[in-house]
Parts: structure tokens; sequence; C-alpha cells
């Protein structure tokens, strides 16, 4: 799978600022990571890439400089952190809107999420990997 740079990330984050979702990707957009609503079909979605850097388990480390959580509308977008170094970079397949998505196993249950790819949330810095 092509892995995204941190580079690359910003780069279509910025190519999407601004632009408004089209009626297929309108209700996954949400600031911070949400269920993959049911019923959505994979086929809306194309798989641009993976943030994911090598074949070993990625960290857990977290980064949230302002206190932000996890699941936090403001939490920033840290490539090499959790759970960003375990996402994926998909894009609508109609509109070209980027999300994030990331799929959390936990002992019987399996959470696909999803998070919408805002510019002004990617943090590359120091610990950032690539
Ligand atoms: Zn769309």
């Amino acid at each position: 799978m092509h892995l995204i740079t941190p580079a690359e990330l910003l780069a279509i984050a910025r190519e999407a600022e601004g632009r408004r979702p089209c009626e297929t990707c309108a209700p996954l957009v949400c600031p911070g990571w949400e269920q993959l609503p049911a019923g959505f079909a994979e086929s809306d979605l194309q798989r641009l890439g993976t943030l994911r850097v090598g074949e070993d388990e990625p960290g857990w480390d977290e980064y949230h400089p302002s206190g932000t959580r996890l699941w936090s509308a403001d939490a920033p977008i840290a490539p090499g952190f959790h759970p960003y170094n375990r996402s994926e970079v998909w894009a609508c397949a109609r509109c070209f809107r980027p999300f994030l998505r990331w799929t959390e196993f936990g002992g019987y249950y399996e959470d696909r999420r999803v998070r919408e790819l805002r510019v002004d949330l990617v943090h590359i810095g120091p610990g950032t990997a690539g």
C-alpha cells in the first residue's frame, strides 16, 4: 500500500480546504473520530494510502499538547502518534474530500472509525515519522 508521508498528508488536506462535501460523503463529515455510519457503502470512498510506517506494531503514544483527548474534535492529526500511525487516508470517490480511517480491535468488537482530514489540525513536527 502507498505510504503517505506527513508532507503528502498536509498537501492532501490543503487541497481539500474549503471544499464543500458532496451528498455522498456528507454523512461522514465529523470533526472528531466517529463510528463509520451503518449502511455506508465502501465504494463511496477510495483509499489513497496509509500512514502506517513499516510492519511493526505502531506505538500507542498520543499527541495532545493542548490537553485534548483522542476523541476531541480539535485533537491534532499527528502522523507517527496513535491512532494516526495506524490510520489510512481515504477520499470521497465523487468529490475527493479526504478522510482518515482506523479500525479499533477490541476483545469482542471491531470499531471502524472515520474522521475528516482538516488542514488546520495536521501537526507535523518532532516525533512525527517520515
Ligand atoms: Zn464527497
